[in-house]
């Protein structure tokens, strides 16, 4: 309530938000979770079949990642809500994130990759990798509930037809594969096989949210720190401002929303402690707001720098009609190829479905390649609003990695790419991401350990600190980093 005095409050309930709010909270902590989107809680969503207004964060139309098949669009009209996907459109670049009670967690497609030891210490010199590896990586893995397919059952299902075709091509063209790990719950998904449980991962329910199987935040982190009783969450509430509080901590405004996007009130509250987790984009959006509006004046001027992509770039490849790849695809993807470890140009690329209910004969990939390109934040005193300076050229790198990877593959088997699916004539999808990274650089705009040089009680917790790139999926590196952070930010600051 406006007016409230709290010891810690959390912005956002992704994987940096529930980490910290589980570690507060069993530490004895009142912690409180502000999050703009919906609890989906005891609500369903919908399946990108059959997209509506719980798809999308406020559109009136879908912003589908493969935007047409053969020439027909593939966006559909939907009544504007507080859905679940937001395609988040800067200059340059359209950014998808997950919102909700759970944030990312929500949408993901579940991969759950802890990244090569020697990549994770380029990106992250600073900190102690063994650590990382031998406590952090576990305890997340552990805490996110991430479980292996049965290899066994992958070679006979037919809902992973479409990822040994994926496999086996890739490894006539000379390309190691490996199977990923996942959270969305294989033993469940056998039973959807089988055709004993309702379907979810194998009803094309995956980037609009999963009504079953899926160990989403809200079910692992989030339940836990539930559980502790000192939890405290507030949805349908935006983050505004944030500022030194006369009284000492920090004010925090934030609009209450109704399901159209419209503000229903205006509220404020005191919080001792506000840990910043509203994504990559969501942070750094809003601490660059703060330093140029004069009420944050003293944060870093790296705040807002080292924002990246991952590299991320997609592609099909039409397959010949005798191989197919299946009408029944399982929405999480659970092989990859790895060739990052190729000097003239590391890809790591997801297999992923193309969970359309009919047979298509595509070969869809997301590939992750190590693009050294950055973009900035910075705000606009004209209209309020925060930009991003990626442009469509800073992408080149990515498709040129994962070209010579898959014009190899189509040079092997004879085929071609689909050029139908991201625009008329165009082959590459690299007008989107779904890892951003970056904007607050751990060791660069806060200290070793996420805390914002010069206010003391504010700190950083979530993707914003990773610098742009980290090789894999990015969700299992947030949460350890988290959890590293958060156990020396309770032992020194909170003692
Ligand atoms: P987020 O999870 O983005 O959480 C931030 C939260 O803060 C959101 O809930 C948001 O609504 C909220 N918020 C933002 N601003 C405010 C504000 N001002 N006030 C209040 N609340 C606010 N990664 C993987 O590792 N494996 C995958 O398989 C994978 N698949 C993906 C598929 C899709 C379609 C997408 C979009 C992403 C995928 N990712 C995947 C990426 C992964 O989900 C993200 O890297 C991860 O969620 C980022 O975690 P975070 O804690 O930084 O922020």
């Amino acid at each position: 309530n406006s007016g409230d005095h709290v010891p810690a409050l959390v912005i956002g309930s992704g994987y940096g938000g529930a980490v910290a709010a589980l570690r507060l909270t069993r530490a004895g902590v009142q912690t409180h979770i502000v999050e703009m989107g919906m609890d989906w809680t005891g609500q369903t969503y919908s399946s990108m079949l059959e997209p509506d207004g719980r798809s999308y964060w406020l559109r009136t139309q879908t912003v589908q990642p493969v935007s047409s098949i053969l020439g027909i669009p593939a966006d559909r009209t939907i009544t504007k809500y507080t859905g679940v996907l937001d395609p988040e459109t800067f200059a340059g670049i359209r950014v998808y994130q997950g919102r909700g009670y759970g944030g990312g967690s929500l949408v993901n497609g579940g991969m759950a990759v802890t990244p090569r030891r020697d990549y994770f210490a380029e990106v992250l010199p600073s900190v102690d990798v063994a650590a990382m590896y031998a406590t952090y990586f576990p305890r997340a893995n552990a805490a996110l509930g991430v479980n292996h397919v049965d290899q066994a059952w992958f070679e006979t299902a037919d809902c992973y037809r479409y990822a040994r075709v994926g496999r086996d091509q890739a490894n006539a063209s000379g390309y190691a594969t490996t199977f990923v790990p996942n959270v969305y719950d294989f033993d469940y998904m056998k039973k959807e096989q089988a055709g004993t449980v309702t379907r979810s991962a194998l009803a094309s329910e995956v980037i609009y949210g999963n009504n079953h199987g899926k160990r989403s935040l809200d079910k692992t982190y989030l339940a836990a720190a539930a559980a502790t009783g000192r939890l405290h969450v507030t949805t349908l509430h935006t983050v505004t401002a944030v500022a030194p509080a006369a009284t000492g901590g920090y004010s925090v405004t934030m609009n209450q929303i109704d399901t159209t996007g419209a503000t229903v009130t205006v509220k404020t509250v005191t919080a001792d402690r506000v840990f910043f987790a509203a994504g990559s984009v969501g942070t750094s959006k809003l601490l660059v707001a703060m330093r140029a509006q004069g009420r944050l004046p003293g944060l870093s001027s790296t705040v807002g720098q080292g924002w990246g992509t991952n590299g991320n770039v997609m592609v099909g490849r039409a397959n010949h009609v005798w191989v197919p790849t299946g009408g029944l695809q399982s929405g999480m993807p659970a092989m990859g190829i790895d060739n990052w470890a190729d000097p003239a140009g590391p890809v790591f690329a997801e297999i992923a479905p193309f969970p359309a209910g009919t047979e298509l004969w595509i070969s869809l990939y997301l590939a992750i390649t190590k693009n050294p390109n950055r973009a900035r934040f910075s705000y606009d005193s004209s209209t309020g609003s925060v930009g991003l300076n990626w442009t469509a050229a800073q992408n080149a790198p990515s498709a040129a990695a994962a070209k010579r990877v898959f014009d190899t593959i189509n040079a092997a088997q004879g085929t071609v790419y689909r050029t139908d699916l991201f625009g008329s004539n165009k082959v590459w999808g690299d007008e989107l991401t779904y890892h951003p990274l970056g904007g607050c650089v751990l060791g660069q705009a806060t200290d070793g350990y996420g805390r914002l040089n010069g206010y003391p009680g504010l700190y950083v917790v979530d993707g914003s600190l990773i610098p742009g790139s980290i090789g894999v999926n990015p969700f299992v590196t947030i949460t350890a980093l988290a959890e590293r952070n958060i156990e020396k930010i309770i032992a020194t600051d909170l003692a």
